[in-house]
């Protein structure tokens, strides 16, 4: 008979796109015991986990859930409940996970504008208003932070342009939540998601999701059933408030792993939690600039969270990021798509982002080159 040895990982220094290193002390809320899920103990925990969770999207919007899945499936609740066969959304795509969210939205009936922009660059608002008035839309989408490049679009103006022209802005904030303001209510965002992996700085397995009126009005107002029954949001609805309805089994222990991670963003409170990624950031960008390497993105619109650096002329990227992880222990990523082969990709995100690590990953890249 086969026999396998004990699980026995080892502690790596996680400097990638996600997953990000975890707390400690959320690794110790994951060890309790289980409890049922519509034990009255863990009825409460849903509750604290819904209040923590309007704390860091800063929003009033009751309807804050964490789903059931990955940041992905955060992406496909919002574009599933959202669109109806036949529905205009436009789409801005500057990176990978602007292209999932057309993949998706194609795949429920809806008809997909692509508003393009070269890898690396944000969308502006200048740009969605233009795509708007050439192609009046119910939704549009937008990728705050898009991993794959490390570009930041700004939120802060796209909705007055967004509703002016009658339509729902979505937003995913999935490398911006915990790491840079994400701020739902002023900036008035109709549907956003996030995920645990990243600067949450949880284990991947939920996606923290929010719901503003207008998309609640939406909801009601739909004339066909939402295609994805495990994501259907009114389902989900009535399992988290307070009919509690049984609808599928929350993943009980990452509840008390995302608990505790929204727990300790609240304890370091959101301004210093920025405040840390963007010092930490910023001494990574000065340490590559200084060795002769090229940031890819401008410095206007490169996020803290995740920075791409050019690999030089010569040099095998996954030669070296082999080697950051045999000989230091560090995983970084490589590029996706555009940037296959050319870029590196080093994530600063939650417990990741620290000094020591900024200072060990600089340390080792200026040995290996
Ligand atoms: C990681 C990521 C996702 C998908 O999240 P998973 O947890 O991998 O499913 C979606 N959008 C962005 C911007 C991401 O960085």
């Amino acid at each position: 008979m086969k026999t396998y040895a004990d699980l026995n990982t080892p502690e790596r220094i996680l400097l990638g796109p996600g997953p990000s290193m975890v707390h400690p002390r959320v690794l110790r809320a994951m060890a309790h015991p289980l409890l049922g899920h519509l034990d009255p103990e863990f009825i409460h925990l849903m509750k604290e986990v819904q209040e923590l969770q309007r704390f860091v999207f800063q929003t009033e919007n009751e309807m804050t859930i964490p789903v059931s899945g990955t940041g992905s499936a955060g992406m496909e609740a919002a574009v599933a409940n959202l669109l109806e066969p036949g529905d205009t959304i436009i789409v801005g795509v500057n990176g990978y996970f602007g292209e999932r969210l057309c993949d998706m939205a194609g795949r429920y009936g809806g008809k997909v504008v692509r508003l393009e922009k070269p890898w690396g660059q944000p969308v502006l608002p200048a740009e969605v208003e233009a795509a708007l008035k050439a192609t009046p839309a119910k939704v549009v989408a937008l990728v705050m932070a898009e991993t794959s490049t490390g570009a930041l679009t700004p939120m802060g103006e796209m909705a007055e342009i967004v509703h002016r022209h009658g339509a729902l802005l979505l937003m995913d904030c999935v490398t911006s939540l915990g790491g840079i303001p994400v701020k739902i209510d002023e900036w008035d965002i109709d549907i956003a998601y996030s995920g645990t992996q990243k600067c949450l700085s949880c284990p991947p397995g939920l996606s923290p999701l929010t719901v503003g009126p207008r998309v609640r009005q939406l909801l009601r107002d739909r004339k066909s059933k939402v295609a994805n029954w495990y994501l259907d949001l009114t389902m989900l609805e009535h399992y988290w408030g307070d009919e509690r309805t049984y609808h599928h089994t929350a993943p009980i222990t990452m509840n008390f792993a995302l608990r505790e991670a929204l727990r300790l963003v609240q304890e370091e409170g959101l301004e210093a939690r920025f405040a840390r990624h963007k010092a930490h950031a910023e001494l990574l960008w000065d340490g590559l600039e200084d060795m002769g390497l090229q940031l890819i993105v401008p410095r206007e619109y490169r996020l803290p969270t995740l920075t791409t650096v050019a690999a030089p002329e010569g040099v095998n990227e996954a030669d070296v990021r082999k080697r950051l992880l045999e000989q230091y222990n560090i995983e970084i990523a490589g590029g996706l798509g555009a940037f296959k082969g050319k870029a590196w990709r080093i994530g600063l995100m939650g417990y990741s982002s620290r000094k020591e690590n900024v200072e060990l990953l600089l340390s080792a890249m200026k040995k290996l080159l």
